[in-house]
């Protein structure tokens, strides 16, 4: 037992010159990693910050390397040079994970080089004002703290933080929790030198060697996260609209359809296409056109509850799931919908107006019951808003069935709504360049809303 505790406390009476020599083949080491990454990725996005971390581990090697010659160098090439250089790498290796920190924007920026400035300026003029080991060591530890701090503390408490920064952020915050306490000890203690002994002396190198480690390896963790969370995002969403992709939007209304039909209720469908989209393109080109389908997603987005899904399922088309919504209270959330995208103005060109066809499909889905099946149903209902003069929402009603099973009637069809319904809701289409139509809202009466059905 003696022995352990006294191997135990060996561990902690590290010699500091031998510690600061693992510094500079540590940082060197670090380095050449980073720089390796950076060679073979520096396609991929974000690996300018790599880069920058890769020189933060260089100067780190050159001013560990000049702390390590305290005594048989000049002293202002070891404490003045060292100390600055050392606080110029970690602002780097700070700048370099803070791109990854949740918040951290041009201001946090700003922030970090006016506190690593100041602690540069603090600690030169302390240094030559005083000439004292105890404040140089104070000053530089405090320094180093301050400057680590901001960012470190988005990792730890942004509520956009994500397990693995703040992980990291936890271990930062350990290691400055040291630092911090070798600043108090080194401005209340007259005789600490840079190579004192002590626990305190040995703790702060033992963890610096460390944070060496863990700060490289948390910069490749983060990049990869932060890599896989773009591809994830990539994958799923449709980086024009930002909404979900067709995929996306499959794979997470398969539950929806479960649960609805476990608890038997219904669910609506509305497969929305923007009227003549072609000629808005031909007319006012390409970009101006990805500008309406950025508007349209917005406008699908604001005009559907929370726990409603939508996405751009390609092209022009999108598609929104109305949750616990029968053909009634669909109709007046696609009526909603497209109110919402009549009201996108563009000041580019504010004669224009977009108006979208919707087809909607409502019903209780069954066991196994496919999305795309309800879709395809939606979209033949889309295919008569549009032959019926686009600007309008049609519903898709079941085909009748014969006796003998077979449907009575071609499939496809799908029931007009009724006229006076009809007479409400249609508008002139055009490219929807009138800007002086006169519409007439959809009057919300129930009986308005529901079309005759095929007997
Ligand atoms: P309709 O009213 O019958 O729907 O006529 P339309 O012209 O809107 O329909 P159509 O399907 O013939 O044309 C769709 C157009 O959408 C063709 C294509 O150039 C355009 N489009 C598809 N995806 C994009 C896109 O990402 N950006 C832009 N600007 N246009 C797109
Ligand atoms: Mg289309
Ligand atoms: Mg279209």
């Amino acid at each position: 037992m003696g022995i352990v505790t006294s191997q135990l406390q060996a561990l902690l009476q590290l010699d500091v010159r031998s510690a600061i020599g693992l510094l500079v083949w540590g940082n060197l080491a670090m380095g050449i990693l980073v720089t390796g990454y950076y060679l073979f990725n520096h396609f991929n996005f974000r690996m300018r910050n790599t880069l920058m971390f890769g020189i933060a581990k260089y100067l780190q090697m050159l001013a560990w390397f000049l702390l390590f010659c305290r005594g048989f160098l000049p002293e202002i090439a070891t404490v003045h040079m060292g100390n600055s250089i050392l606080m110029v790498g970690f602002a780097l290796e700070v700048g370099a994970l803070a791109t990854h920190a949740p918040g951290f924007d041009a201001r946090g920026r700003v922030l970090l080089v006016a506190v690593t400035v100041f602690c540069l300026l603090a600690f030169n003029i302390v240094e030559l004002i005083l000439q004292s080991s105890n404040i140089r060591i104070g000053t530089a530890s405090a320094a180093t703290v301050a400057i680590f701090l901001p960012p470190i503390v988005r990792y730890v408490f942004h509520r956009d933080t994500t397990r693995v920064k703040r992980g990291i952020g936890i271990a930062y915050l350990v290691f400055l929790g040291i630092v911090l306490a070798r600043s108090v000890y080194g401005f209340s203690n007259s005789r600490v030198e840079l190579f004192s002994g002590g626990v305190l002396q040995s703790l702060t190198f033992i963890v610096t060697n460390l944070m060496m480690i863990v700060g490289t390896t948390s910069l490749l963790l983060i990049s990869k996260e932060d890599a896989d969370i773009r591809l994830a995002e990539l994958a799923t969403h449709d980086p024009l609209t930002g909404l979900p992709n067709r995929r996306h939007f499959t794979e997470m209304a398969g539950p929806v359809l479960e649960r609805h039909t476990r608890l038997q209720k219904p669910v609506s469908i509305l497969f929305l296409d923007i009227d003549n989209f072609k000629q808005t393109n031909d007319r006012y080109g390409h970009a101006f056109g990805d500008e309406v389908l950025q508007e349209m997603g917005k406008a699908i987005h604001a005009s559907i509850r929370s726990f409603d899904m939508c996405c751009r399922i390609g092209g022009e088309e999108f598609v929104i799931l109305f949750d616990g919504a029968a053909e009634h209270d669909g109709l007046h959330a696609g009526e909603r919908v497209l109110e919402s995208i009549r009201a996108c103005h563009f000041p580019a060109h504010p004669e224009y107006r977009l108006t979208a066809s919707a087809g909607l499909y409502a019903a209780v889905p069954y066991r196994g019951q496919q999305m795309d099946v309800l879709m395809e149903r939606s979209d033949r209902a889309l295919l008569e808003a549009k032959r019926s003069g686009k600007n309008c929402i049609h519903l898709y009603v079941e085909p009748a069935v014969g006796a003998a099973g077979e449907p009575v009637r071609d499939p496809a069809v799908v029931q007009q709504m009724d006229m006076s319904r009809k007479a409400h809701m249609d508008q002139k289409p055009d490219v929807g360049q009138q800007a002086d139509v006169d519409r007439k809202p959809f009057t919300g009466q129930v009986d308005d809303a529901v079309p005759h059905r095929v007997q």
